[in-house]
Order: C-alpha cells, then structure tokens, then sequence
C-alpha cells in the first residue's frame, strides 16, 4: 500500500486536492489516538488521509 497525502481538517467540507470534487469517507479510524480518516475522490479516485490539526 503507498504512502498516503495527509491533509488536515479545516472549516471547509472535504474535497479532493486534485480535481476538487467532493470526496466520501472509506475508512475511519478516530477511535485511535489521532482523529484520521482515509478520504476517496469521488470524481478522480484519489486516496488521501484527512488528520485533526489539534495533534
Ligand atoms: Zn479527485
């Protein structure tokens, strides 16, 4: 499995950081140490990781 891009939460809904489109949560692992999502494009495909900043 690659590495995965790791963004942080903002105020802004979640969209993919390279086409731009709306993307849907496909695993969730907050109920670890740090709040983080892995997060895929709904339009490209792309896989990123989503992590809360306050960490
Ligand atoms: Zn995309």
């Amino acid at each position: 499995m690659p590495q995965l891009e790791t963004y942080y939460y903002s105020d802004q809904p979640t969209t993919c950081p390279k086409c731009g489109i709306r993307t849907d949560v496909v695993l969730n692992m907050s109920h670890t140490m740090s709040v983080v999502q892995v997060e895929e494009c709904l339009g490209c495909g792309e896989r990123f990781m989503v992590q809360d900043e306050k960490n």
